[in-house]
């Protein structure tokens, strides 16, 4: 029988990916090895959000090559649609498969895909497939795919195309499927889960129209069943009084947000067009805690953008001692190509940015130091 391995680099989404690629191959007859140095075929999932992440695949691919010299390499994920990782790693990688294109029996095996996303494809029938689960007791179950906000360092609209949204049905089999199997936790994920919205009626009783994500968390937390709810990722612009308080209802959610602040400067902010203001940020923080008083907050944030001068660093300082952050994810600049940041200059020294790096890290969870 013929072995796969996958290697997964990168976010939920990617791993949420692998869990479906995982159930396509075994469907031709593949079955799992844990060594990706004796599989016959070898997954490599990449991830294009930072110049770590992307070295990760440079440096694994040549290595598995050597090493398993047989393995057939399929590279999948956020780098396949770029022209220089695939002029990089093109002596090694014998197919490169967007993930979009794979459907639940058909795993293009031969296909050479020229770019990822063409305009106006449609990048969620992939997300119909039923996943092989990583864990008995803990799900990631993805309601969309893609982002439409182009903050200016991020490459991810470009690699995983504009959104799309699941079924609101869809996404409830789902879990209702994961309940039966006695699943505890379902984590609902998306590049940002707060701007899903959907078209499709669902179901009776529920009401005809537009579902949004606060709809969906409640039909969500309406499943009978023990379980418990999670999301990620959040984002500050779409954060709406309703979801606050369907949040703070739904007993089954769990009283946690990550929520990206990314910079505490409203001029950085704006360059890195993330389309709200640090007061606006504040203000939601107030209002997810008085109607939560427990709720645990973390955040993703980054440093050393272009130009970012040490004021505004220091504005970052100062959010971090007024909200004093659960979990923070500190994020060292790196310049992406083809992002609206890599044209400005990347005027930060590595030193500077560690610097940095390393003193907000010290900050988080400031009120029990
Ligand atoms: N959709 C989420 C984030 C997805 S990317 C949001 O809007 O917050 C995950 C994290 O990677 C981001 O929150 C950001 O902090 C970091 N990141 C993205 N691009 C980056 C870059 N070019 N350099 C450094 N960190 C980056
Ligand atoms: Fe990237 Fe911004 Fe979209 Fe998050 S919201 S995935 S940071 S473009």
């Amino acid at each position: 029988m013929k072995t796969y391995h996958i290697v997964t680099i990168g976010c939920q989404m990617n791993k949420s990916d692998s869990e479906r690629l995982a159930a396509v191959l075994e469907k031709q007859g593949y079955k799992k090895t844990g060594d990706k140095y004796q599989a016959d075929l070898v997954v490599i999932n990449t991830c294009g959000v930072r110049q770590s992440a992307e070295d990760r695949a440079y440096g694994l691919i040549p290595r598995i090559k050597k090493e398993n010299f047989k393995a057939k390499i399929i590279l999948t994920g956020c780098l396949v649609g770029r022209v220089d990782v695939k002029c990089r790693l093109k002596e090694y990688v014998n197919v490169w498969l967007p993930i979009g294109q794979m459907t639940n029996d058909k795993f293009p095996m031969t296909k050479i895909p020229p770019t990822p996303f063409v305009k106006g494809e449609k990048c969620d029938d992939y997300l119909k497939i039923k996943p092989k689960y990583n864990s008995k007791f803990s799900a990631f179950v993805p309601i969309g795919n893609g982002c439409n906000n182009f903050c200016s360092y991020c490459v991810v609209p470009y690699a995983r195309g504009r959104e799309v949204w699941r079924p609101a049905k869809d996404i409830i089999n789902e879990v209702k499927c994961l309940v039966k199997r006695r699943y505890k936790e379902i984590i609902l994920i998306a590049q940002n889960v707060n701007s899903y919205k959907s078209q499709i009626p669902p179901n009776p009783p529920l009401s005809r129209g537009e579902i949004d994500f606060a709809d969906l968390l409640k039909m969500v937390n309406n499943i009978k069943g023990n379980f418990h709810i999670k999301f990620a990722t959040s984002h500050p612009k779409d954060m709406s009084d309703k979801l606050i308080k369907t949040m703070a209802d739904c007993s089954k959610v769990l009283k946690e947000i990550h929520l990206p602040a990314q910079s505490g400067d409203n001029q950085v902010l704006k360059k890195m067009n993330r389309k709200y203001t640090v007061g606006h940020y504040k203000k939601i923080i107030k209002k997810i805690r008085r109607l939560m008083p427990r709720v645990l907050i973390s955040t993703d944030i980054i440093v050393g953008f272009p130009g970012e001068t040490r004021k505004q660093f220091n504005n970052t300082v100062k959010l971090f001692k007024e909200i004093k952050f659960n979990q923070a994810f500190i994020a060292r600049y790196s310049p992406r190509p083809g992002t609206a940041a890599y044209k400005l200059k990347d005027d930060v020294t590595p030193t500077e940015k560690q610097k940095r790096w390393l003193e907000l890290n010290s900050l988080i969870n400031y009120d029990q130091k």
